[in-house]
């Protein structure tokens, strides 16, 4: 399938077309069209699959990029992984004027953070500790975020960030849409799944 048969816009088209992708990965034919309905989604894939995009791109067409505020939070296990989303979606949003990716991380000045949160940013990609500290300091609101993902779920279980995971969703509306990515599917996120997701479409590739 190619990305033109879904109903993407022609500045998210654009910039699909000059990171050379051609046709939708398996994670992406089944993902994509639910996420763009407003549909919970949990998908076991694997890094290399896609996955990043498979959640990058319906993101990038429900920000309001006109409203300065945060609209979508990604939470990751590790700075590295946080940086890599943050450079995919920045990448795929290119074309998008005034829509703003930040990522968050421990170990980065919290002024640099808190003086591009000010600015106003769309797209936060963050790991739970960093994120928490924010919302602390009031420098983050999601409270009315439309969208939440957590990818490589099942790692950020094993390195012990269920609590900060738990603590993070409940500064949400239960409005939001949720998405759950992980590697596995054992009983832990299925679990949480059904405690924090409505009808999610399940998803393996
Ligand atoms: P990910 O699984 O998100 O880490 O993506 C793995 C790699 O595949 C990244 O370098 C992506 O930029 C690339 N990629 C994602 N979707 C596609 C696609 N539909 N066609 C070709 N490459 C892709």
């Amino acid at each position: 399938q190619k990305f033109e048969e879904l109903n993407l816009s022609q500045e998210v088209l654009n910039a699909i077309s000059d990171m050379g992708f051609e046709k939708l990965s398996a994670i992406q034919a089944q993902a994509i069209p639910h996420l763009m309905n407003g549909e919970d989604v949990i998908g076991q894939a694997q890094t290399g699959t896609g996955k990043t995009a498979a959640f990058g791109i319906p993101i990038i067409e429900r920000v309001d990029s006109s409203l300065n505020e945060v609209q979508s939070i990604v939470l990751c296990p590790t700075r590295e992984l946080c940086i890599q989303v943050s450079e995919e979606i920045a990448k795929l949003a290119k074309y998008k004027e005034n829509l703003r990716v930040l990522p968050i991380y421990g170990g980065q000045s919290i002024d640099r953070q808190l003086r591009a949160l000010k600015k106003g940013v769309q797209i936060v990609i963050g790991t739970p500790g960093r994120v928490i500290d924010h919302i602390r300091r009031r420098t983050l609101k999601i409270d009315n975020i439309k969208m939440f993902v957590l990818d490589e779920a099942d790692e950020m279980f094993d390195m012990g960030f269920r609590e900060d995971i738990e603590l993070i969703i409940g500064n949400t509306s239960d409005e939001r849409q949720s998405l759950f990515f992980s590697a596995t599917m054992d009983r832990e996120i299925m679990n949480f799944a059904k405690k924090y997701q409505k009808n999610p479409q399940v998803i393996k590739v």
